[in-house]
């Protein structure tokens, strides 16, 4: 049975819909390329099935090369930048949807933070959930 949970960019020329029961996983990342691409200090997302999420509207990609050396293709609004979600060659068949763009993200539970090495001063790794220095594993 699936719980459809909405989302979309702010603009809303994307939306999407994902399946919470379907939710993997989700991370805080502090990566540099995080951090790069959401102007941010981390990102935050939920991993899930491609099956699980089906996305309205076109969005834009593109594919740089993460902190790891593995591919990374970064999705986002063409109209308005947000940055919805992205898909990593190391988990094919995953999408990673950013969690701040649900329109209720409050349910979202965050397990572990990743890439804690280049974590900025001004934005801490949690403390109160295991975390990693780079990549998981
Ligand atoms: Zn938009
Ligand atoms: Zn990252």
């Amino acid at each position: 049975m699936a719980q459809e949970e909405r989302g979309r960019c702010a603009c809303g020329a994307i939306t999407y819909t994902l399946d919470r029961d379907a939710v993997a996983m989700a991370n805080h990342c502090h990566c540099r390329d995080c951090q790069r691409a959401t102007g941010c200090g981390f990102a935050t997302f939920c991993a899930l099935p491609d099956a699980a999420v089906t996305v309205t509207g076109t969005p834009k990609g593109y594919t740089v090369q993460s902190d790891g050396g593995r591919d990374v293709t970064r999705f986002f609004c063409p109209d308005c930048g947000t940055a919805l979600y992205s898909e990593v060659a190391v988990m094919p068949g995953f999408k990673f949807v950013k969690a701040g763009t649900l329109d209720d993200p409050s349910w979202v539970e965050v397990a572990s933070s990743m890439w804690a090495a280049s974590a900025q001063p001004w934005a801490p790794v949690d403390a109160s959930k295991p975390s990693a220095p780079g990549n998981p594993g």
